[in-house]
This record gives C-alpha cells, sequence and structure tokens, in this order.
C-alpha cells in the first residue's frame, strides 16, 4: 500500500487507526447481540412481500421472469455472446421487440427523456432516489481519442443538468466513470508512477484551473492528455456543486490510485463546505481499510469534506487472473467473509466518523447484503443518527433487491438506486458487464423471488374474490 499524496502526520493518523480498531471490536460484540435482539426492528429480517404493494401486476411478471433467467449460471455467465447471436439472428428490430419490455426495462430508466422522466417519478412515488449513470466505461486497450471524450463530457454535464433540474430527489447523486473522461492507459501509467513520485493535489487543482502544469514522468502528449481529462473534470466539478453530489466509481487496482488521487484533487476544490465529490471504496481488498484511514486523513490534512460509497467491488474475478499471470500476491481478500469482515470494519469507522462530525463525513451503504444493511441500520439507531439525514444513505442496483431498498424507504431511510439510461445499443454493453459482476447477488436472489410470488399470489386470490 502507498499513500498517494506526503506522508500523513503518523501520530494522528495511528490515533483514528487504533481507536476505530478499539472500537469496533467492543462494539462489535455489543452488535452482535443486538442483531438478534427481539427488539431489533422487525422489518430488519426483509420478509414483508407487502414492500412490493406498491409494484404493478406486470412489473411483479416481470421481475420474476428476469430473476428466473438470471438464476441459470449459463445465461448470466454468456449473456454478452447470447445477446450477439440473438440479435444477428432475429435482427436488430425483433431483438429490441424482446429486449426492451423485459431486461431493459427491469434495470434500465429508458432512452428519451420522457421514458427517462417517467421512471424517476415512478422511482420518486416509491419512495426512492434516483442517481443516474451514463453507462460509459474503458478498459485499457479501449481508448478511444479526444473526440470521444468530448462527447463523454457533454452527456456528464446532460446527467448533471437532468439530476438537478428535474426535481426527482431532494439530495441528487449522480455516478461517474473517470476512465470515460480520462484515458485507462494514462491511468495505468499514472498508477505506476504514484509507487515512487509523490503528487501535490494543488498542483492537480491548478491544472484543473487551466494552469499549464507538467507532471513528473509523462510524455508531452501524455501530460496534454491529463491536462485536458482534468478540466473536463472541472466542469463537472464546476456545473455540479452546491447541486449534485458526483459519486466517482472505484475500478480496477491497476488504475485506482490514479482515479484516488484525481478525485482526491476535485475534493480539495469542490467539497470544502460540503461533500460535493465522492470516492468509492472497495471493501474486497486487503488494502481497503487502510485506504479509508489514508483517504480520512488527507481529509483532515486539506480540510475538505469526505463522501464515501462503500462497496464490497464488482471486479474481483479479473483482478484475481491478473494477479495470477503476473505472479502478484491477491490483492483480493481470501473469502467472503474477509470480505464482509473488512466491510463491517469500514462501516464502522464511516458511521463512527459521521456521528461526531455529520457535517464533514457522509457515506453511501452501497451493497445488496441484507447483513450489512441491517448492521448500519442497528448503528445509526445506536448512535442516533437521523434516518433520512443526509449523512447515511443505502444504495442498490435498479432493478435488484427491491425488497431490500423499499422496505427501508418505507421505514423513512434514505435509498438511491443506481440507474443507467441510454439506448439499448448503449446500454448492453453496461448491463452485460454489471449482469456477470452481479452473478452471486443474482444467483442468490431466492429471496426476492419468493416475496415477489408471494405478492402476486395475493393479488390473485383478491382478485378471484372480488370476481365471485
Ligand atoms: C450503487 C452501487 C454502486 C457501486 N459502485 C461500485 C464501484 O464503483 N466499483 C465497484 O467495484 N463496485 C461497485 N459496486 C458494487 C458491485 O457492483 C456489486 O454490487 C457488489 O460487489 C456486490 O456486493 P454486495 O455487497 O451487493 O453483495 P454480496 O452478495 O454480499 O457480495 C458479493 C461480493 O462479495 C465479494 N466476494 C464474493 N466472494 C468473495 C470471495 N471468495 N473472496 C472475496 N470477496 C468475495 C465480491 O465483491 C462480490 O461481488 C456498486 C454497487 C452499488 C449498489
Amino acid at each position: 500500500m502507498f499513500s498517494l499524496l506526503r506522508q500523513p502526520a503518523l501520530s494522528r493518523f495511528i490515533s483514528v487507526r487504533l481507536k476505530s480498531v478499539a472500537a469496533s471490536q467492543s462494539l462489535a460484540a455489543k452488535r452482535d447481540r443486538d442483531l438478534c435482539n427481539p427488539s431489533s426492528p422487525d422489518f430488519l429480517t426483509f420478509e414483508d412481500p407487502q414492500a412490493f404493494k406498491v409494484k404493478s401486476f406486470w412489473e411483479l411478471i416481470r421481475a420474476l421472469g428476469v430473476f428466473r433467467l438470471c438464476s441459470f449460471p449459463a445465461l448470466v455467465n454468456n449473456c454478452g455472446k447470447l445477446m450477439t447471436i440473438t440479435r444477428k439472428v432475429f435482427g436488430k428490430q425483433c431483438f429490441c421487440m424482446v429486449v426492451r419490455p423485459s431486461v431493459y426495462a427491469q434495470f434500465v430508466a429508458g432512452e428519451t427523456e420522457g421514458e427517462i422522466a417517467d421512471s424517476m417519478q415512478k422511482m420518486r412515488s416509491l419512495g426512492l432516489h434516483p442517481m443516474l449513470a451514463v453507462p460509459i466505461e474503458e478498459d485499457l486497450g479501449e481508448s478511444t481519442g479526444e473526440c470521444r471524450y468530448e462527447d463523454n463530457l457533454a452527456a456528464m454535464l446532460e446527467c448533471v443538468h437532468m439530476s438537478h433540474s428535474k426535481g426527482w430527489s431532494k439530495n441528487p447523486m449522480m455516478q461517474l466513470k473517470i476512465t470515460a473522461l480520462v484515458s485507462p492507459e494514462l491511468c495505468s501509467k499514472l498508477t505506476s508512477l504514484l509507487k515512487t513520485e509523490q503528487y501535490d493535489l494543488n498542483k492537480l487543482v491548478r491544472a484543473m484551473d487551466g494552469e499549464e502544469v507538467m507532471f513528473p514522468g509523462l510524455t508531452e502528449s501524455e501530460n496534454a492528455h491529463l491536462l485536458l481529462g482534468l478540466q473536463r473534470l472541472n466542469k463537472i466539478g464546476e456545473a455540479s456543486v452546491n447541486k449534485v453530489c458526483v459519486l466517482v466509481d472505484a475500478e480496477y487496482t491497476y488504475m485506482n490510485p490514479a482515479l484516488s488521487l484525481i478525485t482526491m484533487a476535485m475534493m480539495k476544490k469542490f467539497s470544502q463546505q460540503s461533500a460535493w465529490i465522492w470516492n468509492t471504496y472497495q471493501c474486497y481488498l486487503k488494502e481497503s481499510r487502510n485506504l479509508l484511514l489514508d483517504a480520512i486523513q488527507t481529509s483532515i490534512d486539506q480540510s475538505f469534506c469526505l463522501g464515501v460509497k462503500l462497496v464490497r467491488g464488482a471486479y474481483m474475478d479479473k483482478e484475481r487472473k491478473l494477479a495470477e499471470k503476473e505472479g502478484r500476491t491477491d490483492p483480493i481478500h481470501e473469502s467472503w467473509e474477509h470480505t464482509n469482515d473488512s466491510y463491517n470494519g469500514c462501516l464502522e469507522i464511516m458511521l463512527n466518523l459521521i456521528s461526531e462530525k455529520p457535517d464533514r463525513y457522509m457515506i453511501i451503504v452501497a451493497t445488496h447484503n441484507e447483513e450489512s444493511v441491517r448492521r448500519a441500520v442497528t448503528r445509526m439507531e445506536e448512535l442516533g443518527l437521523h434516518r433520512d439525514g443526509n449523512s447515511v444513505c443505502f444504495g442498490q442496483l435498479m432493478g435488484m433487491c427491491d425488497h431490500v431498498s423499499l422496505t427501508l424507504a418505507q421505514h423513512g431511510f434514505s435509498v438511491y438506486k443506481s440507474v443507467p439510461y441510454g439506448s439499448v445499443d448503449d446500454t448492453l454493453p453496461y448491463l452485460v458487464r454489471r449482469a456477470q459482476e452481479n452473478r452471486t447477488v443474482l444467483q442468490g436472489i431466492r429471496k426476492e423471488r419468493d416475496l415477489l410470488r408471494q405478492e402476486l399470489r395475493h393479488r390473485l386470490k383478491e382478485k378471484i374474490t372480488r370476481a365471485r
């Protein structure tokens, strides 16, 4: 693990770390007792099919059908290939006729402004907040050139505008992938350089403001591209500050340090008064806890507010394969249980900080895992944190684990659904990646299916009784 910036003041750094370790150990025992405590709120079992009473008959059927398909590992693992073949065999029109009302409608908000507005109004009526996500992302070897990055910028600015101007949420949020605006190759190179070079956040901020800064270790063209990328990100910061929280996604470990560096520079510029720029911490990484502690220390040193999206992480298989191929130690925790401990530990650190300084620290508990949600809710109640305060909220992907999202929303918590939008063509690659990343969640979605079935049976019975 290496720090992105100059070494943190060690004494304070260690004291934050030790305090949180001690606190989390002593509290863990108490919390475990509380979670088994019959006085824990009943809704935390997430077993009430009533959560779905707000869904239409067709939405229940659609969700059941799509989740049934997702329960076949072969279908999920090969969904990209299957979709390409089906499209070729039946033609684009036929393909869209099948995909649009089913998979697409389940996971995507729509294509036109009207369609998106309808989906968002619906979400709002369910008590959920949309978190718009432009479905653009690039990996190494997929770089598309400066023009394309400018087009992506226009799409992102449109996303800021939509998130803010339509009044779909009182505290709008959106997601941002830095690799949509700066090439993955450069992010990867910057990550390598950060192992030996220290980058000053002030220098990045000056570059965002348009100063012709030279960064060490980069060629002239790489430097020029970085400057343009930082200026693009500056435009997003300027458009969103005081209006929309921008949540920067975490991606692969071979670029994350560069993404975090850039995100911290954005935080330094735009998050002095409140957390308008957030970073993502992937708890499947062995170093996640230290990365979070480093970020907290940097936010103290540089006097900015810290917004944290806490996730388990989406790129496990590829990270592991790459580490094996390169003969490196696996960066991912060896088991799901270790990842869970890491998630719980980071959650504990953030909730404690928030209870002390709710204006300076914020978190979105971005998970479909019921146990993590239970922990977060229980700790919020213990610490006296407001259910719909600005500092703690929950996040799930659109179309997934609605029994968790709806139950939380019905009990007054602030819940965001990550919402991609765009044409079938634009969103399919995004959907395929998400399906593969979330296949363990999708395949284990038995409880949601059972609850959907119960609600469907209940409605059919009601209809039959009324007809008699
Ligand atoms: C709103 C939102 C935003 C997100 N943004 C990002 C992002 O920016 N970057 C990102 O990487 N992810 C992101 N994710 C997370 C990702 O998309 C998956 O949703 C997430 O990894 C699934 O974890 P879970 O907590 O929902 O489910 P769970 O079922 O509790 O956990 C499954 C996850 O556990 C981990 N895991 C499983 N088995 C093992 C094992 N053997 N060893 C170690 N770990 C294991 C993996 O991460 C796996 O995905 C986001 C999720 C949401 C809801």
